[in-house]
Parts: C-alpha cells; sequence; structure tokens
C-alpha cells in the first residue's frame, strides 16, 4: 500500500471514531435533557460551558490545535445538545397546531396565543395585486427589491425613524424574519457569539443555533421591568462576541426600554465593535416614548422593520432591512441565491400600502391592549403593564401554576395562550395576545380567569 493510501485510511477512521463519540456524546445529551426537564433545570448552563469553553482553550494552547476551530467544533456541538434537549418545547407555536388540531375536532378555540391582527389590511393593496397583473410586473427583478419601491422605504424611513435613509440602504425581504436570517447568517460566522436578550422572540436563537453561532442570554425580570443593566451587558461581552439583538417594543414584554439605557446599549456595542441588529416590527404600535436605532446612526447597525403587524399583512409576507450599503449588498447575495427576489406584484401592492393611513390600526391594537390589561389586573395576574407591540407578559406561578400546564389546561377549556417557556427560562409566565375583538378578548379573559383563580 502506498503512502497516501494508508494515510488516507488512517483518517478515514478517525472520521468514523469520531462519529462515534458524537452518537455517544448525543444519547448522552439527551439523557441531560431528560434529566432537566425532570428537575425544571434550564437546557442552556453558562456556568457549564464556560467551564468546558476553558478547557478547550487550555487544549488548544497544549497541543497546537487552532484556537478558532477548537471553539467552531465546541460550539457545533454545544448547539447540538442544545437542539436535542430543545425538542418537544412548547412554544406559541406548538399550542397553535394543537390548538388547530382541536378545531378540527370541532372544538371552538379563542386565539390568543399567536400574533396576528385580526383586521384587514389597506383596501388599496387588493387593487394593486391586480394593477401589478395588468402592468405586467410579474417578472423575475432585482435580489434586493424593486428600485421604485426601495426608494419609497427609504424615504418612508427617513421621515419615520430620524435618519437620512438612502435606497442603498435597503433590502425588501419576505418578512423581517428573513431579513434576521440573512443578518445572522451574513455577519456571523461558526464561533462567533451573539447577545440576546431575554425573554425573546425565538427565532433570533434558533437563527444563531443554526449558524452555529453561540448565544448568550441577558435574562431581565418582570421585577427590574424587563430592563437589562449596563453592567450585565459589559460583563456578557467577551472577544468572540459579535452582535447584540435589540427588539423594542418587545416581543412578549411590550417593554421600550428607557432612551438613555437604549442610548447606553448603543454607545457599548459601538465601543466593542458590535453588530446592533434591531428589530423594530412592533414600532407603529409604541404606547411611550419610543426611537429607532437608525436615529443614532451607528454603522454596524442592521433595522428590521415588517408590514405583518403594521399593515396587518403577516400573509403577504413582505418586510424589509435598513443597514449600511456594504451590509445590505451581503444580505442581498444571500437572498438571490436563497429566492432570487420578493415575488414583484407582492412588492407593487406593499408600495401602495405604505401610502395607506394605518393609525386606525394602532388605535385597534392599543384598545385591544387596554382590554386585556383591565382584565389582568381585576384577576390578580401580575405583569409590566405593556408599553407597545401587541401581548401582555404575565406571571402565573403566584397561583401555583407552571406556564406549560397552564397553557395546556387552558386549552382544554378553550382557550389558547403561549407558554413563557418559548421566550427563554419563564416556565411561571404565559403570553397573552391581543390580536382578536374586544368581545373574544373579553370571554378569552374570563375563562382564563375561572382556570386561573378557581381550578387549583
Ligand atoms: N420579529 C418579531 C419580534 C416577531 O414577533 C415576528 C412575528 N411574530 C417577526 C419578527 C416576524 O415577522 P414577519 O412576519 O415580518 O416575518
Amino acid at each position: 500500500m502506498s503512502n497516501i493510501d494508508q494515510l488516507r485510511n488512517k483518517i478515514d477512521s478517525i472520521t468514523l471514531e469520531m462519529l462515534t463519540l458524537l452518537k455517544e456524546r448525543t444519547d448522552i445529551a439527551k439523557q441531560i435533557g431528560e434529566l432537566k426537564k425532570s428537575s425544571g433545570l434550564n437546557v442552556t448552563d453558562e456556568a457549564r460551558e464556560e467551564q468546558l469553553r476553558k478547557e478547550v482553550s487550555e487544549f488548544c494552547k497544549r497541543t497546537g490545535l487552532d484556537e478558532s476551530l477548537g471553539k467552531k467544533l465546541l460550539n457545533f456541538l454545544l448547539n447540538e445538545s442544545i437542539k436535542v434537549q430543545s425538542d418537544g418545547k412548547q412554544t406559541h407555536l406548538t399550542v397553535f397546531l394543537k390548538a388547530k388540531s382541536l378545531e378540527q375536532q370541532g372544538k371552538k378555540i379563542i386565539h390568543m396565543e399567536v400574533g396576528e391582527p385580526d383586521f384587514a389590511p389597506p383596501k388599496t393593496v387588493r387593487d394593486a395585486l391586480g394593477e401589478a397583473f395588468d402592468k405586467g410586473f410579474v417578472r423575475y427583478g432585482p435580489a434586493a427589491g424593486i428600485p421604485q419601491f426601495r426608494s419609497a422605504l427609504a424615504k418612508y424611513a427617513t421621515e419615520k425613524f430620524g435618519a437620512a435613509i438612502t435606497p442603498e440602504n435597503i433590502l425588501v425581504s419576505p418578512g423581517a424574519r428573513f431579513s434576521i436570517y440573512l443578518a445572522i447568517n451574513t455577519l456571523l460566522n461558526p464561533g462567533d457569539e451573539m447577545i440576546v436578550i431575554e425573554p425573546a422572540w425565538p427565532a433570533y436563537r434558533d437563527c444563531a443555533i443554526n449558524a452555529g453561532v453561540k448565544v448568550r442570554t441577558i435574562p431581565t425580570t418582570l421585577e427590574s421591568r424587563w430592563e437589562p443593566t449596563v453592567s450585565q451587558i459589559e460583563k456578557t461581552i467577551n472577544e468572540n462576541t459579535k452582535m447584540i439583538i435589540l427588539n423594542y417594543p418587545n416581543n412578549p414584554t411590550g417593554k421600550i426600554l428607557p432612551p438613555k439605557l437604549q442610548e447606553e446599549i448603543i454607545r457599548i456595542a459601538e465601543k466593542n465593535d458590535l453588530y446592533v441588529l434591531s428589530d423594530e416590527i412592533y414600532s407603529s404600535y409604541s404606547f411611550s416614548d419610543w426611537k429607532s436605532v437608525l436615529s443614532y446612526r451607528y454603522k454596524k447597525s442592521i433595522v428590521t422593520q415588517s408590514f405583518s403587524k403594521s399593515h396587518a399583512m403577516t400573509g403577504f409576507r413582505i418586510g424589509y432591512a435598513v443597514a449600511d450599503p456594504k451590509i445590505i449588498e451581503k444580505m442581498a447575495k444571500l437572498q438571490a441565491l436563497c429566492l432570487t427576489n420578493v415575488a414583484e406584484p407582492i412588492q407593487y401592492a406593499a408600495l401602495k400600502a405604505l401610502d395607506a393611513d394605518v393609525t386606525p390600526n394602532a388605535k385597534n391594537v392599543r384598545s385591544k391592549i387596554d382590554t386585556v390589561v383591565n382584565e389582568a389586573r381585576k384577576m390578580g395576574l401580575e405583569f409590566a403593564v405593556p408599553d407597545g407591540a401587541m401581548y401582555l407578559f404575565a406571571r402565573v406561578n403566584k397561583q401555583g401554576f407552571d406556564g406549560v400546564e397552564f397553557s395546556n389546561l387552558l386549552l382544554d377549556h378553550g382557550v389558547a395562550v403561549a407558554p413563557g417557556d418559548g421566550f427563554g427560562n419563564y416556565k411561571g409566565f404565559i403570553r397573552i395576545s391581543a390580536c382578536q375583538d374586544e368581545k373574544k378578548l373579553m370571554d378569552g379573559m374570563k375563562i382564563l380567569d375561572e382556570v386561573l383563580n378557581k381550578s387549583k
């Protein structure tokens, strides 16, 4: 056998040995997951991860293995553990699917788990779709969006968000979700770290895990009115940290950060050269002072926006990102690879939607939130009154419930809410969406009160 064949055989057998170990590791991770579940422990244990990270770093130094490769592999392994241990986790989506299947069996369900406005998109959108067809706007187009729409969005964003935005700053994407996916996947690499302030919409974490990026969470509490502290953030940043996610008004808490704190966070990001991915899709539902991250004119900020909530156009799958042209170019490249471009008729419809007056939507959402808040107060739920968005994040463990157990029990009584567990380590909480007509909301809250206060 020649030298090269011998070496090749050796490398093959090492690869298989590594896979055998990976299988063993995954099985153990599953076992640990079961134990964590039964004892109510969180999936991620930062202290243990830190310990292992140190050991890996020392190992690399001792053996001469490239440390960035070691960290990349470690992140991959840790993320695989998170994946197997998060299996079967109940989120607003699992509750929604369960509710749908109950409906198919003929049960009536009041949906207070999903965040989807119950009102219609602007009327002009319907006409625009027909117009797009008649005018022949039914073809492939540029990856970042049709020029006319990018220009209109730049003008709109300049007026609304306190910054000078040009069409080159805009990427049209199928919903804010895809802009978030693109930003994380183009700007971060396996081995990098990203900070998420929890409770948080779960897709930030899932996107990062999918991209081999390590997520560092900053937990906030109801007692601290869902505000992170500057020192929490500073302590979480290390040489691998590349991005921090902000989402205000927040899903699920409805929190808007005090302006001074938000500004301080941007300064910390600037000092540490971090990207700031600010998901601002609930900005049109702000009931107290809100300021876009764009207004700080920070070069490494990426703001995501959407027509889903503001214009009730969830099903159209249309949103956009605002960032430096270099960032937009990178995101557009990956978008071109994944889906060529957003459907032209949909872009045209959203262009027309920009002219619609959506202030009645904000009034509508505000009034629904007020209804839920008032009812929640009467029944003794604990929560911070939302500053915006469409949700109420309330504690149910004072009444002796776990959020998942409570959501399941409530679903048996015909009301769907989201367990807090889907947004981080918030087992004692539920998220109530105020996205139904007021009569349904009142009915839902009445049932919630009965289950909360009379069934234990
Ligand atoms: N960000 C947050 C905070 C959300 O709650 C949602 C949807 N619920 C999205 C992004 C996704 O929105 P889109 O429909 O624009 O993809």
